[in-house]
């Protein structure tokens, strides 16, 4: 996903808008069981500042995610707002890639790096298919959200665990 700074690089203190679009790279996603189901696209403004670029972009995609308590695919809309600082790469004594600067080489800045951070922050740790998820029963595995199965469970309180154990 990159960016043509060219024009932007001769007219400093000015501001450029970009569209662009780009395929979801489904290995972000694999760890969670997930995959891309639109482009990525980003919208981002640019400011060249004098000595550097700073972008103010929005990413909007659609994934697809499995819900940790059902363990179901769903479909998660992601739309995240993220900062860069591009700097040319004839700076990087003074700037580091470990401090989220991207360089660019010449004339384009190629800025998936940030993009894909920002899509990754907006997904929960525990994604839920819906907030009220029933998940599956841990003794028989029903979907508790399609059906309800006769399971016993073990409902006590743990707190009372204790006290019984204390005699
Ligand atoms: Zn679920
Ligand atoms: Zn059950």
């Amino acid at each position: 996903m990159k960016l043509d700074l060219s024009k932007l690089k001769l007219h400093p203190r000015e501001t450029e808008a970009f569209f662009l679009q780009a395929k979801g790279n489904d290995d972000l996603l694999a760890g969670l069981g997930g995959r891309f189901l639109d482009p990525v696209e980003v919208e981002i403004v640019v400011e060249h500042s004098g000595t550097v670029f700073t972008g103010r972009g929005k990413v909007r995609t659609m994934v697809q995610l499995s819900c940790a308590r059902c363990l179901h695919d769903f479909t998660f809309p992601i739309e995240a707002e993220f900062m860069t600082v591009i700097v040319e790469n004839t700076r990087n004594d003074q700037f580091s890639p470990d401090e989220g600067f991207i360089f660019f080489d010449g004339e384009t800045a190629d800025i998936m790096p940030m993009v894909e951070e920002a899509i990754f922050m907006a997904i929960p740790i525990c994604p839920l298919c819906k907030e009220e998820c029933q998940g599956l029963c841990p003794v028989c595995g029903q979907d508790r959200n399609s059906a309800t199965c006769s399971c016993q469970e073990d409902t006590i309180d743990p707190r009372w665990e204790k006290l019984k154990n204390l005699d």
